[in-house]
């Protein structure tokens, strides 16, 4: 037998005897993603909430999860990445497999590193557009939880990962030259609105002024890959994250919950 023809007459086969419930005719196809969340969804089920690399924001149903013997066990939990079979349905595609990619296991025993994560798939969750590719925010957020997994924490590790989000999203912060005239020197105060760093010529009412130091280490973390971060200076971590999440949440028009418990 060819392979490739007993694999179609399979295919074939599993479409034919598909539950009756879904609607002919019946698609089924492959992706990928990352879990954001889930919700209950009628008596048994959930819908799971997932960051794919080629489909951005993805809704999907897991018929009985919620019953105590779901075949798909803990599988879709937040943060996990994985492979998945699809039905294509009106609305939702339903799950009919799941195998994982990636658990992160060392991460979810360390509670600070699941509170990070879960600002990170919020984050990620706020930004991702169904139906558009979204390889650099998937690549992103895998990177993040990698680096979680590697023992990586602390604020500047947030800090770095909103910073290179609102780089993906189109709405990165000037932190080298002033937003308004493109100055390079004397960069101390910080626009929300007006687009980042200003200089002491341009700074305006609304902005802000930032501590001796504190744009070149936004600066650096913008820049840096998440495992060669820059030395960590407890002075001024935590205002550095205090400005990428504000910067963050006034271009997205909401408040990042998950934040609002380190504050
Ligand atoms: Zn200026």
């Amino acid at each position: 037998m060819i392979p490739g023809v007993g694999l179609l007459a399979r295919e074939a086969c599993e479409v034919l005897h598909a539950p009756t419930e879904y609607p002919d005719p019946v698609a089924i196809r492959h992706d990928q993603g990352i879990v954001l969340r889930s919700y209950p969804f009628g008596e048994a089920d959930r819908v799971v909430v997932l960051l794919s690399p080629n489909r951005g924001k993805i809704r999907t149903v897991a018929k009985g999860i919620r019953k105590t013997k779901s075949r798909f066990g803990g599988r879709l939990e937040p943060f996990t990445h994985v492979d998945l079979v699809l039905y294509e349905g009106r609305n939702l595609d339903t799950i009919t497999q799941v195998s994982v990619i990636e658990h992160f296991p060392n991460m979810r025993l360390d509670l600070d590193a699941v509170v990070a994560a879960g600002t990170m798939v919020e984050a990620a969750d706020a930004v991702a557009q169904e139906d558009q590719s979204s390889l650099r925010l998937f690549l992103l957020l895998q990177r993040g939880l990698r680096a979680l997994e590697a023992g990586k924490k602390g604020s500047d590790l947030i800090t770095s990962f909103l910073l290179k989000l609102a780089d993906v999203v189109g709405v990165a912060p000037a932190l080298s030259n002033c937003a308004s005239c493109g100055r390079h020197e004397h960069l101390d105060r910080f626009s929300f609105s007006g687009g980042g760093v200003l200089c002491d010529r341009c700074g305006s009412e609304g902005s802000v002024r930032l501590r001796p130091g504190l744009t070149e280490h936004l600066a650096a973390l913008a820049a840096a890959d998440f495992s060669a971060l820059p030395e960590s200076n407890l002075n001024i971590a935590g205002e550095a994250m205090g400005v990428a999440r504000r910067f963050v949440e006034f271009h997205l028009d909401r408040k990042l919950a998950s934040l609002a418990v380190m504050d």
